[in-house]
């Protein structure tokens, strides 16, 4: 049986830092599924459209990994695809907190997915798309954090 994961997040935009928790996910795994699992209340940086545009960019050459959309609960998603594994990235002790909460609530709904959690690698492990946001409206050069998809994207939306 193939071993199905998926990776949700706001990806608002995708970073290097999720394509390193990506690329080491999909060495695990059969199959994962990136997903943009969004709050439809909570306003983002992108539209949903611009960031599942980024996301499926960025991963065109990873044969394993497909892009998809959900606006319900993860583990509702897993479960639907036949997925086991849920998988998140730890930068910090400040990501533990929330990480913890989110991996009992899921358990709580679906005991039987399990969350893998893989240590941010240390040249990515200060990126967030929000510092991401910051630092190129600020100018700086941000090609090695981002993949040029997004870099792209953000000079335009830059100088609107
Ligand atoms: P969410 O809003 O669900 O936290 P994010 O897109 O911010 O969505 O992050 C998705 C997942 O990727 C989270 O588990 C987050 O901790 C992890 N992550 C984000 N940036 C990095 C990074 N630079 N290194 C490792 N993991 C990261």
């Amino acid at each position: 049986m193939k071993r199905i994961a998926i990776y949700p997040g706001s990806f608002d935009p995708i970073t290097n830092g999720h394509l390193d928790i990506l690329s080491r996910a999909a060495k695990a795994f059969d199959e994962v599924v990136l997903l943009l699992a969004v709050n439809p209340a909570k306003k983002g940086n992108f539209t949903i459209e611009e960031r599942l545009e980024m996301m499926k960019e960025a991963t065109s050459s990873m044969p394993n990994v497909s892009v998809d959309f959900t606006d319900g609960l993860t583990v509702y998603y897993a479960k639907k695809v036949g997925s086991s594994h849920v998988i998140r990235g730890l930068r910090a002790v400040s990501d533990f907190e929330y990480e913890f909460q989110l991996h009992a609530a899921n358990k709580y709904l679906a005991p039987d997915v399990e969350m893998v959690f893989f240590m941010a690698s240390s040249n990515t492990s200060f990126i967030s798309s929000s510092m991401i946001i910051q630092l190129s409206q600020n100018g700086v050069d941000i090609s090695s954090l981002v993949p040029p998809c997004v870099e792209k994207k953000l000079q335009k939306k830059n100088a609107r």
